[in-house]
């Protein structure tokens, strides 16, 4: 396994594996990685002759007051785990190698940016964006996989795939769980004993929901959302609810009415949690 620290290396590298005829497969990450990560490596080796993954904590889509310099990191760990799935190539370039100083160029989705964690991290996907298709541009895959668990990332990355003609397919894996459902995370280590107990909360209120919506077809998703409100709420370590959406899918536009989903839409039911400064997101999806 290479461990590629240099842009101009790992475009060296990608150039001869496109003239050998290679189909590059790509995973990007932060590191500290988890099973969830491991299902998308798996995904991609599956698919590939040569799998990619990218290590890299990206500073520009993390706001000020977000936890850029505490984002946990173990780089030997992370090698490790990427040796044992069998992964061809680490790109772990350093923050000046990606944004050398007089950078100036950043990549905007607009619209389904605006929305839901775009609404309350400014700046977040314009970081993200930017950073990926960098990522794409060094790498060139065929194709990139991504986490259902962060939803609006994947309708992003798809979006500027398919507005920049981007020639490569984007592939969105499930969630990863935790046995009590509480979707992996590398920020799940923050949690404290009680938070960690308290946090499986967020899929026991998307479950309740998609049990609701499933029973009673005609529900009232205002109702359904201050339910899912309590339900959260009754933690006691709960101290913040950022939002609870219900959106289509596809473009994210708000569902008001499970009425106006068309037969083979998707609806998407994500919400944003805060157990004091440690912030959990989670989603399932509803397919009708
Ligand atoms: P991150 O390292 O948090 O930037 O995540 C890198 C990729 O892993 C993203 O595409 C995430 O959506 C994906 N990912 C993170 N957690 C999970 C999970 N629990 N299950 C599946 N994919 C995940």
């Amino acid at each position: 396994m290479k461990i590629i620290r240099s842009v101009g290396k790992a475009q060296k590298l990608s150039t001869q594996l496109h003239l050998a005829g290679k189909i590059i497969g790509f995973v990007p990450t932060m590191g500290y990685l988890h099973r969830g990560h491991l299902s998308l490596i798996k995904t991609a080796r599956k698919k590939s002759d040569v799998v990619f993954v990218s290590i890299f904590v990206n500073p520009l889509q993390f706001g000020p007051n977000e936890d850029y310099t505490c984002y946990p990191r173990n780089f030997k760990r992370d090698e490790k785990l990427c040796r044992q799935e069998g992964v061809d190539c680490i790109f772990y370039p350093e923050v000046k190698e990606l944004y050398p100083e007089g950078y100036s160029t950043y990549v905007n989705v607009d619209k389904i940016t605006e929305i839901l964690e775009g609404k309350i991290r400014p700046g977040h996907f314009k970081g993200v964006a930017t950073v990926v298709l960098k990522l794409f541009n060094i790498i060139r895959p065929h194709f990139a996989v991504f986490g259902q668990k962060d939803a609006q990332q994947a309708c992003v990355i798809k979006k500027m795939t398919e507005d920049l003609n981007l020639d490569l397919k984007i592939i969105v894996n499930p969630t990863v769980r935790e046995q009590d459902g509480l979707a992996m995370s590398s920020r799940n280590v923050y949690l404290n004993t009680m938070q960690r107990e308290d946090a499986f909360v967020l899929y026991k209120a998307l479950k309740f929901a998609e049990k609701q919506i499933k029973v009673e077809q005609k529900i009232d998703l205002n109702s359904l959302k201050k339910q899912m409100f309590s339900l959260v709420k009754s933690k006691s370590t709960v101290t913040k609810i950022d939002y609870i959406s219900f959106n289509n899918n596809r473009n994210l536009e708000p569902v008001e009415s499970v009425k106006k989903i068309r037969k083979s839409e998707e609806l998407l039911i994500s919400l944003a949690v805060r157990f004091g400064n440690i912030r959990l997101i989670d989603n399932i999806v509803i397919k009708y």
